[in-house]
């Protein structure tokens, strides 16, 4: 199959099959081509659309993001993980606007070198919102290409990665190069996908290597398997009258920007950890209990939980201090609270635990 045809299976393909009615494919500019692309890495379609709307709703322009509170940006996040992903977009926003009077570069090495948009996502930008001839190669574009062509390895192997963008390079088009983009991408999620491809529905399907070989799934290559290693961590949580102490954690590390109670890690946690922190702090505790530990799974490890319930007689000064605030417990346990709050995931649920167990204690709430 020569390049033209591939493209012209593709393009085809994508005229009768393709999406055409997500959000970010209406009113195109490369800001909103930018945001969906940076959502929808790690993340499926239907995920982000969500996300997208109410972002988009806050934020309709690079300015209004740029000049947003971190927190602001972070709570739109919440729930949508990789947080990382959204500091780095409010980063950018700035860098946008301070240094490039507002505009996104018109070229994908500039795109790539801001904060946040690696090749892909540049291509993805400078091919989709404006027009220029721009390959990328995310996961999906990956995984057709590597079962189209049976690429033996881990893409994230320096040669492996080579080997797919060139020929990414090669079948990237001139012309419609926006659709084609659209199309591979499409193409991937919707046919070639990850364990069940829908080969018999594929524009490829003639010439695909991985399928002639009767072993499509095997492309591409997996990742040598490491264990991940595992962490440990005590969460403090604070509670005086139905009320949970939160702050805010540093903007780098796990869940960076997002609030939650105060943590210990490994070795100085624990009851006794806890204990001496409470007494660096001068508060006395009425009750300390143990919950159930949780095990939150990260990229790169685990984080087994250890939560402690932690009951103060009085209110302490903590909120001075640290910068840290009270919050109602059924505050936390509204539908939404993630995302209004900025909180992680598990701290949703450990707050859930704790009002369950809070129940028949806490007057009805008032206000929010
Ligand atoms: S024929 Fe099957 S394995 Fe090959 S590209 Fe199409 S869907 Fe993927």
């Amino acid at each position: 199959m020569t390049p033209k045809q591939f493209q012209k299976a593709v393009l085809t393909w994508y005229d009768r099959h393709g999406r055409k009615d997500l959000p970010w494919q209406r009113d195109i500019t490369p800001y909103r081509v930018w945001v969906s692309e940076i959502m929808l890495q790690q993340t499926q379609v239907n995920a982000v659309i969500p996300y997208y709307e109410r972002f988009m709703a806050s934020f309709p322009t690079l300015e209004h993001l740029a000049t947003a509170p971190l927190d602001d940006v972070l709570a739109h996040w919440s729930g949508l993980g990789y947080y990382a992903r959204a500091r780095n977009l409010h980063k950018c926003a700035q860098t946008l606007i301070n240094d490039y009077a507002g505009e996104f570069p018109r070229n994908v090495e500039a795109l790539a070198g801001l904060p946040g948009i690696g090749r892909s996502t540049a291509g993805a930008i400078a091919s989709i919102s404006m027009g220029l001839r721009a390959p990328i190669l995310d996961g999906n574009v990956k995984r057709v290409l590597a079962r189209f062509h049976a690429i033996e390895g881990w893409p994230g192997r320096t040669a492996v990665a080579n080997q797919l963008w060139q020929l990414a390079e090669t079948y990237t088009l001139e012309q419609r190069g926006a659709h084609y983009t659209q199309a591979m991408m499409d193409l991937g999620a919707t046919v070639c996908t990850r364990s069940n491809p829908r080969c018999s529905d594929c524009p490829l399907s003639g010439h695909c290597t991985g399928l002639a070989q009767g072993n499509p799934q095997d492309y591409p290559g997996k990742k040598p398997k490491r264990e991940k290693p595992v962490r440990n961590a005590t969460l403090l949580l604070l509670e005086h009258n139905g009320e949970i102490y939160l702050e805010q954690r540093p903007p780098s590390g796990i869940w960076g920007g997002l609030w939650s109670p105060p943590q210990l890690d490994g070795d100085n946690g624990g009851e006794t950890g806890a204990r001496q922190w409470l007494a660096d702090h001068n508060l006395r505790p009425e009750e300390i209990q143990a919950l159930p530990q949780l095990r939150h799974t990260f990229t790169h490890f685990h984080l087994d939980i250890t939560p402690l319930w932690i009951q103060l007689a009085k209110a302490p000064q903590l909120v001075a201090e640290s910068g840290g605030g009270w919050y109602k417990l059924r505050q936390l346990n509204r539908p939404r609270a993630a995302q209004e709050l900025g909180l992680p995931a598990p701290i949703v649920k450990l707050a859930q635990q704790l009002l369950a167990l809070q129940a028949p204690l806490l007057a009805p709430c008032t206000a929010d």
